[in-house]
């Protein structure tokens, strides 16, 4: 999608820091950190919101937490534990409208969240 940020990142047409590449998935160090790993895993297929997933995307979104385990372990955060967060909408606080979920680890999270 032309317009979309993430889709440009997965174009290689803006710079990031890649952690993970397959076939359907791209992985990146986010941009504003929010701990001492914070990787997005996105779907390279643009899709915008969690809630347009459907039937035939439950393995592309299953294989999201597979490679979030694969990438906790190469970062060293899989023994420690981690957080795996993924914003819907304009009340879930979603600012990028191309899925994406959060790894965060290397600190204590809290709970609830903001
Ligand atoms: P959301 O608020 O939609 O759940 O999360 C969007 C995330 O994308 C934010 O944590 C933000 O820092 C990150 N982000 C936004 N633009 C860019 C960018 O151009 N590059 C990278 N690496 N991360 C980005
Ligand atoms: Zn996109």
């Amino acid at each position: 999608m032309q317009s979309c940020v993430f889709c440009k990142i997965v174009a290689g047409e803006i710079p990031c820091k890649k952690v993970y590449e397959s076939d359907a998935l791209f992985a990146f160090e986010d941009v504003n950190p929010a701990a001492p790993t914070h990787i997005l895993i996105i779907p390279k297929k643009h899709m915008e919101t969690l809630h347009e997933i459907q039937d035939a995307d439950k393995e592309l979104i299953g294989s999201i937490f597979v490679a979030a385990n694969e990438i906790a372990r190469k970062q060293g955060i899989a023994q420690e534990g981690f957080r795996i967060v993924a914003n819907c909408g304009e009340n879930g606080g979603q600012t990028v409208f191309h899925i994406h979920f959060h790894l965060l680890g290397g600190r204590q999270m809290q709970w609830p969240p903001g």
